[in-house]
């Protein structure tokens, strides 16, 4: 039988990282990642270092977004959200803060690190839910909720971003005992694998039923003339 794997994805944190995966394949415009395949490739790499099956069993993200009276215009996020649930099988778990405020500065991580240390504590309580947890953010704040859960027999992988010669241990996860039952995936090794490919394709519009040339994969497409109009209503 194989192992089931959980994946947990501090979003802020790999929002964050996208500057030193750019770094790594000299890319200076940056790059989407391909959020479908990320997980995969991360569970193949587990699967590789094992040499037995993994399955995946899912893929637990977690997000904020700018509370509505910030005067910002959240739609696009929300859509990249509905994005992830409906095209790539992730289950979201969006958080909304009030950016405007100064004390709310660091809010956002705050709450996706608790979140995120929650739901690995919560699915490893769960009888049979998970065997390994790929932890997606290297932040050492979670370190007493990976000991938690490797106490309870569960296995961690800890995905993170290669750290600099001036990153002192005790700030980097890496640096904790006790965390981890693998050596460290480095997301930056793996940024040409989880690079989004785009594909040009027609599809037709949902409010007009014009066809049209576009590189969105998300689930409903609306035709240039028609975004211009939703724009400005
Ligand atoms: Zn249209």
């Amino acid at each position: 039988m194989s192992l089931k794997a959980m994946v947990f994805i501090d979003g802020g944190w790999l929002y964050r990282s996208r500057g030193a995966l750019f770094q790594k394949l000299r890319e200076e415009n940056g790059f989407e990642i391909d959020y479908a395949k990320l997980p995969k490739v991360l569970c193949e790499d587990v699967a590789n270092y094992l040499d037995e099956d993994i399955s995946l069993v899912r893929t637990n993200y977690f997000g904020t977004i700018p509370s509505a009276r910030s005067g910002y215009n959240t739609n696009k996020q929300y859509s990249f959200y509905d994005f992830l649930e409906v095209n790539c099988n992730y289950e979201t778990e969006i958080h909304e803060v009030d950016v405007g405020s100064a004390s709310d500065v660091r809010s956002d991580e705050l709450w996706t690190k608790v979140a995120l240390a929650s739901a690995l504590v919560f699915f490893a309580a769960q009888p049979g839910a998970y065997d390994v947890a790929l932890v997606i953010g290297d932040d050492p704040d979670l370190a007493p909720a990976l000991r938690r859960v490797r106490l309870m027999g569960k296995r961690v992988q800890i995905i993170g971003i290669r750290p600099s010669d001036t990153t002192k241990p005790q700030n980097s996860i890496f640096g904790k005992s006790r965390v981890t039952d693998f050596p460290p995936i480095y997301l930056d090794d793996h940024a040409a694998d989880i690079r989004l490919v785009r594909e040009h394709r027609l599809r037709t519009c949902k409010q007009c039923g014009h066809e049209e040339e576009t590189t969105w994969a998300g689930p409903d497409f609306f035709c240039s003339h028609c975004r211009g109009k939703y724009r400005h209503s």
